[in-house]
């Protein structure tokens, strides 16, 4: 089975509930070797800050989970943060970023300079643009993240199908152009499950990224984006098979640099 959890949320964050020692005890549960604690970043001039820690509470996040490190070494426990792409945060971004020991950064696209704020993308819809546009737009966005340099994992990169529409089927050009560009950058990509627990029903990105990941070369992750105890490695056993088809398997992380990658 799939042996890491690399998406997990904690309460600072005001959206998830359970303790952070109940995550990773479901996590041993469940069989894990590794999970990361990845909470949403605190953003600068409380941009956001309904869905995030704020920058008081980085320390303590950092250092609850060196402490759960010690208490739980029957698994391993990395120290991971979910980092928002958005234009013009970048400096803030880095300097936050090299401030701490990080074992991996995601990168998440939730909201688009230039698109009304204080909304994330899945909510967004626009009756003036297409379907087309929209994912245009977004996978901009996503293309210049990756190029900043700042992060390690594209996080959830389809996150915006919301209508349910195929980012590939419709832009397959550009989604090209944001793999390649990830290729350039040394990233890796999410498989995050949390898809199958909405009402789209499918993982982001989708399934049928995954031939174009392995054209790409690209290292994989997985995650569940849990935002409770009971999502960790939640419908894991279906990104397991659909790897094994594949022959990909995810790599891990350490200090921001993969440190194998099993084809
Ligand atoms: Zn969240
Ligand atoms: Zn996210």
């Amino acid at each position: 089975m799939i042996p890491i959890d690399y998406h997990l949320h904690t309460a600072l964050c005001k959206h998830a509930t359970g303790s952070m020692q109940a995550f990773v005890e479901q996590a041993i549960l469940k069989g894990l070797e590794e999970i990361a604690f990845t909470d949403h970043i605190p953003l600068p001039d409380g941009f956001d800050a309904a869905h995030r820690m704020s920058l008081s509470e980085l320390d303590g996040y950092v250092q609850s989970i060196f402490d759960l490190k010690n208490r739980f070494p029957e698994i391993s426990i990395l120290l991971g943060i979910e980092a928002d792409y958005y234009r013009g945060f970048e400096s803030y971004l880095e300097n936050l970023l090299n401030r701490y020991p990080f074992d991996l950064v995601i990168m998440s696209v939730h909201f688009i300079a230039g698109w009304p704020d204080g909304q994330w993308v899945f909510s967004y819809d626009f009756p003036q643009k297409t379907v087309r546009e929209i994912y245009c737009e977004y996978l901009q966005a996503m293309k210049l993240g990756i190029q900043t340099g700042l992060f390690d994992i594209v996080g959830h990169a389809d996150l915006i199908k919301s209508s349910g529409q195929s980012l590939l089927e419709e832009n397959e050009v550009q989604v090209r152009q944001t793999l390649e560009a990830a290729r350039e950058a040394g990233m890796a990509v999410e498989i995050n499950t949390s898809g199958w627990r909405k009402a789209i029903h499918q993982p982001y990105p989708d399934l049928d990224f995954l031939p174009l990941l392995r054209e790409y070369d690209l290292p994989i992750t997985v995650g569940s984006d849990a935002h409770t105890p009971q999502q960790v490695g939640l419908f894991f056993e279906r990104v397991d098979q659909a790897l094994k088809k594949q022959h990909m398997w995810p790599v891990r992380f350490r200090k921001r640099e993969i440190i194998f990658k099993k084809l």
